[in-house]
């Protein structure tokens, strides 16, 4: 943990910044022997923050030596043109991963679209098989922010075994997968959701706190444990273009042992882990060696 806490914050960027700088190795020691591994964005319409999120993903790639490619297709574009678009991607011997960047313009169903991304290249971990997997045991392709947050727990040495934990948010990627991912090291678990009553009960009892609402403000400060670990997944953009978690960061940041800031906390640590992810499906596809970042 040397290094990631300073005064009860926790550092996700240099979290992150290690995890890259472990991927970029692996990447320079496969590039020795030929393989450069190659992820796909598929964006579809013109959502800002999306544009956003895929340049920040390419970025991220380009660093560590990774290629990238970004398809951008009209916000007219028929479920059926989306699908080709994947098709064809899932056919390219060239192409290790592929990533439907979320959420699709309104009419446009995102679950079929995300189960016809052959699971070996999907690296945001959202094809129903890999989701499956994490419940039934350790997938190799896990979703990014739920493996990223089990990293930083393991990277900060915090012991979740017999712990109570408490997730707010149940989304199938995000909180659902969060508590498969706890619940696997030993945690006991809640899972909150919009129709919970007595939330600030589950708060109270939380060793171990996740929210991943997008509510900022939802969790006030005064509710968290004296000694929680909290991660804080919210990121919502403001009016004043400022992004907020879901936590009131500077009154919980008095009693917690660590909380992870927003920007600066988890969503570092998802890109990091899409990195991770996209070099384990390029080893996995040709039969080399995953690898392997230890989790928690
Ligand atoms: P979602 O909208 O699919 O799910 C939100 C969940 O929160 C739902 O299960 C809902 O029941 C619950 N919820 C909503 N209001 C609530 C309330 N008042 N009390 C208790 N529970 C409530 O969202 P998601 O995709 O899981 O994302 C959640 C947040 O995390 C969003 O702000 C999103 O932007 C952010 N996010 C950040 C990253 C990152 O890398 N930093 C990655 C994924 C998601």
């Amino acid at each position: 943990m040397e290094g990631l806490l300073h005064e009860r914050i926790i550092n996700g960027r240099e979290a992150a910044r290690r995890v890259r700088a472990e991927v970029a190795s692996e990447v320079a020691r496969l590039g020795a022997q030929g393989v450069v591994p190659q992820v796909a964005f598929v964006r579809v319409g013109d959502d800002p923050a999306s544009a956003i999120y895929v340049n920040a993903k390419a970025r991220a790639c380009a660093e560590v030596g990774v290629r990238s490619s970004h398809l951008h297709l009209a916000a007219s574009s028929s479920e059926a043109e989306v699908r080709r678009t994947l098709e064809a991607l899932a056919a390219d011997e060239d192409v290790d991963g592929i990533l439907l960047q979320l959420p699709l313009p309104s009419g446009i169903p995102d679950l079929q679209l995300l189960n016809a991304i052959p699971p070996e290249k999907d690296v945001d971990g959202f094809h129903t098989l890999n989701l499956g997997a994490v419940v039934a045991g350790r997938g190799p392709l896990e979703p990014c922010t739920p493996a990223g947050i089990m990293r930083l727990i393991g990277m900060l040495g915090v012991e979740v075994r017999g712990k109570e934990a408490v997730v707010i948010g149940r989304s199938v990627v995000v909180g659902r997968m969060m508590a498969s991912m706890l619940l696997r090291a030993d945690a006991t678990i809640a899972v909150c959701h919009r129709h919970t009553a007595a939330l600030r009960e589950h708060v109270a009892r939380a060793e171990v706190l996740v929210v991943a609402a997008g509510v900022p403000g939802l969790v006030p400060g005064a509710w968290v444990r004296e000694g929680a670990w909290v991660f804080d997944v919210g990121s919502t953009r403001m009016p004043d273009g400022r992004i907020s978690g879901d936590v009131e960061f500077a009154a919980a940041r008095e009693r917690v042992a660590g909380i992870t800031p927003v920007p600066g906390g988890i969503g570092p640590m998802t890109i990091a882990q899409l990195l991770v992810n996209t070099v384990t499906a390029a080893q996995l596809r040709r039969g080399l060696v995953p690898f392997v970042i230890k989790r928690a």
